[in-house]
């Protein structure tokens, strides 16, 4: 396929399962390309709680989430996966000879003989402002991220948000804009507290405004975004004006893309075999928070076992003539190579 990647096998979808995945392959010496529409690896363990503690790593008491995912990608190092963050897999189609096309949102196409789908619950997108109109001026006046801070300088700004993007924005544009007002919907903030006090010396400056409020609707006239409307606690309703909107409300997985590959879905998750953790189609398996079967469980744990099966079931499938061994890392001369410690 012109222009594609060729790949052995890609892995969509960078958590736990995915990266523990880059290692189980690797043992069998197949090496991945992984993708995760994140700009990080880590998954939810990155996304939704790096600081909160994990009990149940089997042989590790405790770690942090982030401590975790740190590990896994320490373990799976020998096994050089090509890792494409920031881009979401949007499109797989099945080739006549049962191989794979798969494109990404930054149109990276991969040729791949197998896919492993790590999604989890799905891809993390930015969290919608929700008002009525918002979607039309969404890229253009209305931001979930910041791809060139240069289009915001001289420009009247409202930004949306207490945790840490929305406060280290602030502080960032604050000087660069023409006007900035950070709107907060209660008086607690989820940023770190040196940025929040930060913030609180630049409105004593009147470097910046500071609204404690909810959106409550687009100002537009004639088809032209001219600020929002917001109600502060005590009901008051304020007008605001400004030229962009930046939106900082975290991120939160959806099944997204995923969902209209021609998949089996069952209430959100594919459904694959409790052999080798494939799919309705073969060729593709799953692993991880995405799948399900009579007695899944959603726990990390349960991908790693899903995992090891699906990269056997992946091996014999890139080589359907060869048996493969069960071999131990601890004995197996070959392993021991692949992991670079013999
Ligand atoms: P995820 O971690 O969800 O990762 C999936 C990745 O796939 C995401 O990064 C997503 O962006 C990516 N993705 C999805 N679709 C696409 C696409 N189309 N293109 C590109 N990328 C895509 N489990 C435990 O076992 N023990 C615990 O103590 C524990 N505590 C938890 C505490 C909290 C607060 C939460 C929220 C969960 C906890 N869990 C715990 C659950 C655990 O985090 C999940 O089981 C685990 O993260 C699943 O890993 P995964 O790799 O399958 O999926």
């Amino acid at each position: 396929v012109d222009g594609a990647i060729q790949a052995d096998v890609v892995i969509v979808g960078a958590g736990p399962s995915g990266l523990f995945q880059i290692f189980e392959l690797g043992l069998l010496g197949i090496r991945a390309h992984i993708v995760d529409s994140l700009p990080h690896p880590g998954g939810q363990c990155s996304e939704l709680y790096p600081e909160k503690p994990i009990y149940d790593i089997p042989a590790v008491p405790v770690c942090t989430a982030q401590e975790l995912v740190d590990r896994l990608l320490q373990q799976a190092k020998p096994f050089n996966a090509q890792f494409h963050m920031g881009e979401e897999v949007i499109d797989l189609q099945v080739l006549e000879d049962q191989s794979f096309l798969l494109r990404t949102s930054r149109d990276t196409r991969f040729h791949a003989r197998s896919v492993i789908i790590a999604g989890g619950l799905g891809s993390f997108q930015p969290r919608r402002l929700g008002l009525a109109g918002a979607e039309t001026f969404e890229g253009t006046n209305i931001h979930y991220k910041v791809k060139n801070a240069a289009e915001f300088t001289h420009k009247n700004l409202i930004i949306f948000g207490g945790g840490d993007s929305a406060l280290d924005w602030t502080l960032e544009l604050a000087g660069k804009a023409h006007s900035l007002t950070l709107v907060h919907r209660r008086a607690e903030f989820r940023a770190a507290p040196a940025s929040v006090a930060k913030m609180r010396e630049l409105v004593s400056h009147g470097s910046m405004r500071y609204v404690e409020a909810i959106s409550q609707s687009l100002i537009i006239t004639e088809d032209v975004l001219q600020g929002v409307r917001v109600k502060t606690p005590q009901g008051r309703i304020e007008e605001l004006f400004a030229d962009h909107l930046l939106v900082f409300y975290g991120l939160h997985p959806k099944l997204g893309p995923i969902a209209d590959w021609g998949l089996d879905i069952d209430k959100r998750a594919i459904k694959v075999d409790t052999e080798k953790f494939q799919t309705n189609i073969p060729g593709v398996f799953a692993v991880g928070d995405i799948n399900t079967y009579p007695g899944k469980k959603k726990l990390i744990l349960s991908g790693f076992h899903e995992a090891a099966l699906a990269a056997f079931a992946v091996a014999a499938r890139l080589n359907p003539s060869k048996k493969i061994p069960l071999q131990y890392t601890t004995t197996s001369p070959i392993m021991q190579k692949r992991l670079g410690v013999a």
